[in-house]
C-alpha cells in the first residue's frame, strides 16, 4: 500500500491508485471532453464526415504528455463512431505474429489502439504498414529457399497510435496517420471544470469555488493529476476535516504531499537544484541530470521536463538543459552572472 502522502503523486503516468478513478471519471463522449477546443472540433468534423460517408476514420496519432487524455478520446471515437476499440501497446506486440493476431481478429470499421507506438520494433512497423495503407498483411512462410509470402486481406480498421514522444516515431510511421493531434496542457480555469466535474461523479461536496481552483493550479496542467489530487484531498477531508473539499483541505493537503504553489514535487525542486549548485544553471546533458539525481532518465524527460518548460523553468537547447531565471527566483536562489560560481540562497 502507498504510503498517504507519497511525493511521486504527480508522475503523470498511470498508477494502480487511477483504475477506479478511469473508470468512472473518464468522460464518455466528445461533449463531456473538457478543454482541446480545436482538437475536439478538427475530431468532430473527420467523425461526422466518415460516418456519412460509410466509412472507416482516417487513422489518427495523438501525442503529448501523459495524463492528457489520449486514451480517454480513442474511447470516446470509438464510441462516438459506434464502433469496438481493440487496446494494446508499443512494447506489448513483441513479433509481427502478435500483430497479424491482433488485426485478422478486428471488425469493419473497428479501431486498433495502440499506446506508446513509439516502442514497436522495427520488424512489426514493417508488417504494420500495408495493412494501414491497403488492408492486407504480408506474412512469410517457413525459411531459407522454402519461404514463400502470403497475403491476407484485411477488413478496413483504424489505428489510433498514442505516444508521448512524437521525435521517436519514424517517418514512414508518422506518413501513414491521416491525422496527427497534439494534446497540450490544460489551463488551470479547464482543470478547475474537471475538478469540478470529478467531485460530483464522486459524490464530494464542494465547499468553495478557491478549493478546485487551487487543485487545479497545482496539477500541472494535467487531467490525470487533478483527478489524484481530489482523491488525496477527499481522503485527507474526510479523516481530518468536514469531508468536503475545500481551500483549506487543499492547502493542508498539499502541503503534506510536498507540492508547492506551482505544482513542482520534491523531485521537480532537487533537479532544479541539482543544475543550478552543480553546474550553475547549465547548460547540462539530460543523462547528466539523471545520474547526479539517480534517475531514469526517460522518468525526468516524461515527468518533470514537459512542465517545467511549459512554466518556463527549464530550456532545452542542443547543448544541453539549463535553468532560467524564474526558476532561481521561485527557489530563493541567486543567479551568478557568469553562470559558474557557486549559488547561495536567499533564505
Ligand atoms: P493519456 O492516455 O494521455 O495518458 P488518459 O486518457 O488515460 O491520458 O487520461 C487520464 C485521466 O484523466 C482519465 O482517466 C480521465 O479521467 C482524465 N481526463 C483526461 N482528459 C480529460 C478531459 N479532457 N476531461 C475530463 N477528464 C479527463
Amino acid at each position: 500500500m502507498k504510503d498517504f502522502f507519497d511525493d511521486r503523486i504527480i508522475e503523470p503516468g498511470f498508477l494502480e491508485e487511477d483504475a477506479d478513478v478511469a473508470l468512472t471519471l473518464r468522460p464518455l463522449t466528445l461533449d463531456e471532453f473538457v478543454g482541446q477546443p480545436q482538437l475536439k472540433e478538427n475530431l468532430a468534423v473527420s467523425i461526422e464526415a466518415a460516418k456519412k460517408r460509410g466509412e472507416s476514420l482516417d487513422h489518427i496519432l495523438f501525442y503529448g504528455p501523459p495524463g492528457l487524455g489520449k486514451t480517454t478520446l480513442a474511447q470516446i471515437v470509438a464510441r462516438e463512431m459506434g464502433v469496438n476499440i481493440r487496446v494494446t501497446s508499443g512494447p506489448a506486440i513483441e513479433k509481427p505474429g502478435d500483430l497479424a493476431a491482433i488485426l485478422t481478429g478486428l471488425s469493419q470499421g473497428d479501431i486498433l489502439f495502440i499506446d506508446e507506438i513509439h516502442r514497436l520494433s522495427r520488424q512489426v512497423e514493417e508488417v504494420l504498414y500495408p495493412a494501414l495503407e491497403d488492408f492486407s498483411l504480408d506474412i512469410i512462410i517457413g525459411k531459407g529457399p522454402a519461404a514463400r509470402s502470403i497475403r491476407i486481406d484485411l477488413k478496413p480498421f483504424t489505428l489510433i497510435g498514442a505516444t508521448t514522444r512524437s521525435g521517436m516515431i519514424s517517418s514512414p510511421m508518422r506518413d501513414r496517420f491521416g491525422m496527427l493531434m497534439k494534446l497540450d496542457m490544460y489551463s488551470a480555469e479547464d482543470l478547475a471544470k474537471i475538478v469540478i466535474r470529478s467531485a460530483g461523479i464522486l459524490g464530494l461536496e464542494i465547499a468553495d469555488q478557491e478549493g478546485p481552483l487551487e487543485i487545479a493550479k497545482r496539477s500541472r496542467g494535467t487531467p490525470r493529476i487533478a483527478n489524484r489530487l481530489l482523491k488525496r484531498v477527499r481522503d485527507y477531508s474526510q479523516v481530518l476535516g468536514d469531508g468536503s473539499v475545500n481551500l483549506e483541505a487543499v492547502n493542508m493537503t498539499l502541503e503534506k504531499m510536498g507540492i508547492d504553489e506551482l505544482g513542482l514535487d520534491a523531485l521537480d525542486r532537487r533537479l532544479l537544484k541539482a543544475v543550478i549548485t552543480n553546474y550553475g544553471g547549465g547548460p547540462v546533458g539530460l543523462e547528466t541530470i539523471a545520474a547526479m539525481l539517480g534517475e531514469d532518465a526517460g522518468t525526468l524527460e516524461d515527468v518533470c521536463e514537459p512542465y517545467l518548460m511549459q512554466i518556463g523553468f527549464l530550456n532545452r537547447t542542443p547543448r544541453g538543459r539549463y535553468v532560467t531565471q524564474a526558476a532561481y527566483e521561485h527557489l530563493g536562489m541567486k543567479m551568478l552572472d557568469s553562470r559558474n560560481g557557486n549559488q547561495t540562497s536567499l533564505y
